[in-house]
């Protein structure tokens, strides 16, 4: 493995992850290499474990065919033409599949209105949430984001998504009371919420 040193005025040691084969630390500059060596040494099994994780996730991430996928899932989606243009330049590519999936926001947006309005929540606004961590989001102006990339998510999913969204109307926390609020319209959403996890990378894809 290749190590980056980096000498800086600081006090602690920090070690980064850059990739499989290279991490980088930076030290105080007067500390002693084997100081340094010994530090890396103590935490070869953090970073064994991270290297680990990184590699799956990017295997898992390689596999997924983002493009197919926004097809299973509704029936509008299979109507939308599919995705035949040339790939080549991989940032007009990540541009194109997230155009596609903005353009079925659509569907978010209905299934939301049409939940809140059954079971007569007020939302005043259902928009798209574009972000790496969160699914989606509820403010108190009565507000309802929704993550575009939900789209590709069973349908059960989407829906547990949107009754957390709507919960938070009554509960701006997860706290216990807000869980129980969840559960009223959602019962199995103790299983929903492990296999939403399984998803996260797709969140945490870039586009
Ligand atoms: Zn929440």
């Amino acid at each position: 493995m290749k190590i980056k040193l980096i000498r800086e005025r600081r006090k602690t040691l920090v070690l980064k992850i850059i990739n499989e084969n290279e991490i980088e630390v930076k030290a105080p500059t007067k500390l002693a290499e084997t100081k340094i060596y010994e530090f890396i040494n103590s935490k070869q099994d953090w970073i064994n474990k991270k290297i680990k994780k990184m590699k799956e996730f990017e295997e898992f991430s390689k596999k997924f065919d983002f493009e197919k996928y926004i097809y299973q899932f509704s029936s509008i989606a299979m109507e939308t033409k599919a995705l035949s243009l040339d790939f080549s330049n991989s940032t007009k590519k990540w541009k194109l599949i997230k155009n596609q999936y903005l353009s079925l926001f659509e569907i978010l947006h209905d299934r939301a209105r049409e939940l809140a309005d059954s079971l007569g929540f007020e939302v005043k606004k259902i928009s798209p949430l574009s972000s790496k961590c969160k699914w989606g989001s509820f403010n108190t102006q009565k507000e309802m984001k929704l993550n575009y990339k939900l789209i590709i998510l069973p349908k059960h999913l989407i829906d547990y998504v949107i009754y957390h969204e709507l919960c938070h109307s009554k509960h701006m926390n997860h706290k216990p009371q807000f869980w129980k609020e969840v559960e009223k319209y959602c019962p199995k959403y103790k299983t929903y919420r492990r296999e939403m996890r399984e998803f996260s990378f797709v969140l945490k894809t870039l586009f």
